[in-house]
């Protein structure tokens, strides 16, 4: 008698699978060890862009990648990548990940799942032995966050063609330090050019909002995401002192700014859309406790998962700028500085997370992002959607930051599903 042959299991068609799911434990294991690279006292961590803790993660990363059997690149931009091959030679590949750098003292969750999520996956399909016909490549992005080197997103818009390289390496944070040379200094300027050619992208990400807590649902159907506008601000009125000015003869750049900052709150209140809208930055001159203000910039941050909002939004933010210069006799001006189209993800990668997250029976629901993330430059160049996962009291970008682990782990089973039938679609 001879023994039996051990024979790759291999998934045939588009049928979902909802046998095959993540080890949980061994997940749980590698995502706190991996945690305690820059842990902080109150529980989150502090892994900004190209830090000593940031090249420790990516060490981390590239030693579990390739313990995996990953075939393991490290990209122009430090984007890392770990590859398997499909039964189907050279196929473009499923690609799925997220990014692992973090705010200053950011949270555990933000980026870090959706990387050891992908990584779990190709754990457990080596342990079903399931090889998909399209190769699976996953990927952890440099520079999501865009706290110490702006814009946020830069390894994406890199590899998508958004930005060019050049431009990238030449970014420098708040002590000068370039992008591109830190990339070098802790060893991650890869030769491997920043491009590539995805069948499609997946990433899983904790929401960063209240809806799927507040809903109890485990899982976020991603439809797209906001577009927004920014805009600078400013306001040019008289310096003086403020004991022997009367009220009656001031001109506040102030007094007109706080006007458009509760101006905005009652735009957001009574167009009764998804719009939101923020005054985040201020900058007033000269600034001293006893001289009327004379000059302040200021900037709006417009949202909305509809274009036509956003217009009317900017249109309305100029009328209140206008009427408040007028009441105060003051100069004005207004720039935007930015504008980005609503996103709206891949319909076939929509309907195949939906599918997914309906296999593994995770409470579902439908929804908009009003964060931009990698995937946002990726639906540029192949069809991409999201999987989102509860925040806790919508909280994020800080330490305080939670997502249920068991939620976690639903999330990465959806992406399973999902990776699994696109790797074997024609
Ligand atoms: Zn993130």
């Amino acid at each position: 008698m001879g023994g039996s042959e051990i024979k790759p299991k291999r998934l045939q068609n588009r049928d979902m699978n909802p046998e095959l799911t993540v080890d949980d434990n061994r997940f749980r294991r590698r995502f706190e060890r991996f945690n305690e690279i820059g842990a902080t006292e109150r529980d989150g961590v502090d892994r900004p862009s190209l830090s000593d803790t940031n090249k420790e993660a990516r060490d981390t990363l590239v030693e579990w990648f390739a313990d995996a059997g990953l075939a393991v690149t490290v990209d122009e931009m430090g984007n890392v990548f770990g590859r398997t091959d499909g039964t189907v030679p050279n196929e473009p590949p499923v690609l799925f990940g997220s990014h692992v750098d973090s705010q200053y003292n950011g949270g555990r969750f933000d980026g870090v799942i959706g990387v050891l999520g992908a990584l779990e996956i190709i754990e457990t399909l080596n342990e079903e032995n399931v090889q998909t016909q399209r190769p699976l490549e996953v990927v952890a992005w440099s520079n999501e966050e865009g706290v110490r080197f702006q814009p946020d997103m830069l390894g994406s818009g890199v590899y998508t063609g958004t930005f060019d390289r050049g431009y990238a390496y030449d970014r420098t944070d708040k002590d000068g330090h370039r992008f591109g040379d830190e990339l070098d200094r802790i060893g991650y300027k890869g030769d491997a050019p920043a491009a590539g050619d995805p069948h499609c992208y997946f990433e899983l990400h904790v929401e960063q909002g209240p809806y799927l807590d507040e809903n109890e649902c485990s899982v976020g159907v991603v439809e797209g995401v906001y577009g927004f506008s920014w805009l600078n601000a400013r306001f040019e009125g008289t310096a003086d002192h403020a004991g022997p000015s009367p009220m009656h003869l001031r001109h506040d750049a102030m007094v007109a700014t706080a006007n458009v900052v509760t101006g905005v709150r009652r735009l957001t209140a009574a167009t009764g859309t998804d719009l939101v809208g923020t005054v985040g930055s201020i900058d007033v001159s000269p600034n001293s406790i006893n001289v009327i203000p004379e000059t302040v910039e200021f900037t709006i941050d417009l949202r909305s998962y509809d274009n036509a909002v956003v217009d009317e939004a900017v249109s309305q933010v100029r009328d209140e700028i206008r009427w408040a210069a007028d009441r105060e006799n003051v100069a004005w001006e207004l720039e935007e500085i930015m504008r980005v189209d609503a996103d709206p993800f891949d319909t076939d990668c929509i309907e195949t997370v939906a599918r997914a997250a309906e296999t593994v029976g995770a409470p579902s629901m439908r929804m908009v992002s009003g964060a931009g993330h990698d995937a946002n430059y990726l639906n540029d160049v192949c069809p991409t959607s999201m999987i989102f996962v509860p925040s806790v009291d919508g909280v994020s970008h800080t330490e305080d930051e939670y997502t249920a682990w068991k939620d976690v782990v639903v999330g990465t089973n959806v992406l399973l599903q999902a990776v699994c039938e696109k790797a074997n679609e024609e």
